[in-house]
């Protein structure tokens, strides 16, 4: 072979290389030209037929063409490959500077709040949760309460009673949950709050059928009315604020003798009379008054020994005063408008 033909041979194999538009090609050219059969190789075996005079110059230059094309290989393989990379980047490119997509925080419902603050309340005052189940028996919902079957209070509770199961009610008020407790407890001095859903068949513009109640209850040796006043006063202070003024005047439960209804001084005017407290300047809060001895001996405790107060009020109600919301329909619609506010 002539040194003019190594010099085409190295044009020829380069732009072969030169030409490889991805690693198959390429390591088909690297077959095609620095293989057993490929034209260097068969070259340099060819070295042996050519004059003695030239064949030391050949051997260097189709080595030299050999290294060349080795190293040509493999600069185009590492091009090939980072070409690959830098398009596999921008295909799988991330716009990090895109803005992300906020999510939305949830928070407790007003109601939630109102209840929380009342457990709260009547925490620090010593007393402890007490729960119970939302379907309950009739015993328990009215006659261990002093309510038997032909009380006219049972006709103002609207009952739903549970179909298929004679003798048992959706709990019309906690207050099954007091006797509950006192089972539990008797003769052991008391407090317990309870607090829940409870369920009445009236549903018109200002009662939905379903509402929260709570209820406080004390019992022991010695309890008197003065107790549940300073109760009173703290509880309503703690929930309305320290200025906040309470009223008591008699009325009438079926558990509890004596009773009084509490009012507070008017959150809305301070007491000076407004639309809310119909000029009066209070507005009622809370059923009380002292356990009565029925109640008591059905809870396992003697009325000859143990006296009691208890205490419940509507949570929607207090909600509703203590934030400012002047229709109860606002606490079921779960409008985000309002519940943003909280
Ligand atoms: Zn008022």
């Amino acid at each position: 072979m002539a040194m003019q033909d190594v010099e085409s041979l190295r044009r020829e194999a380069l732009a072969a290389v030169a030409a490889a538009q991805d690693e198959a090609a390429l390591e088909q050219a690297r077959v095609e030209w620095l293989g057993r059969k490929g034209p260097i190789m068969e070259a340099l075996r060819g070295i042996k037929d050519a004059a003695p005079d030239e064949r030391r110059a050949l051997g260097l230059r189709l080595n030299e063409l050999r290294d060349a094309l080795e190293s040509a290989l493999a600069e185009r393989q590492a091009a090939l490959r980072g070409d690959a990379l830098a398009e596999r980047l921008q295909a799988e490119a991330l716009d990090v500077t895109l803005p992300g997509r906020p999510r939305e925080r949830g928070g407790p419902h007003p109601l939630q709040l109102a209840q929380d603050a009342l457990v709260d309340a009547l925490h620090a005052l010593g007393f402890r949760l007490a729960e119970g189940p939302e379907v309950e028996s009739e015993t328990l919902n009215f006659e261990a309460l002093n309510i038997p079957a032909d009380h006219p209070a049972r006709e103002m509770h609207d009952t739903f009673f549970v179909a298929g199961h004679p003798g048992y009610v959706l709990r019309t008020h906690t207050s099954p949950v007091q006797i509950r407790a006192m089972r539990a407890h008797a003769p052991e001095p008391l407090r317990v709050i309870t607090i829940g859903r409870v369920y009445r068949r009236d549903d018109d513009v200002t009662h939905s059928p379903v509402f929260h109640q709570m209820e406080g209850l004390a019992v022991g040796e010695g309890i008197g009315m003065h107790h549940l006043k300073g109760t009173l006063y703290e509880f309503c202070r703690a929930i309305f604020g320290e200025d906040v003024k309470i009223r008591l005047r008699p009325s009438y439960f079926p558990f509890t003798e004596p009773s009084a209804e509490v009012d507070i001084g008017c959150v809305f005017c301070g007491g000076s009379g407004c639309r809310i407290c119909k000029g009066t300047g209070f507005i009622e809060i809370l059923g009380s008054g002292m356990v009565h001895p029925h109640v008591l001996r059905e809870g396992g405790y003697d009325p000859a020994v143990h006296t009691g107060f208890a205490f419940g009020a509507g949570v929607e109600r207090i909600a509703m005063l203590r934030y400012g919301i002047d229709d109860v329909r606002l606490l079921f619609q779960n409008d985000l408008r309002l519940l943003r506010q909280f």
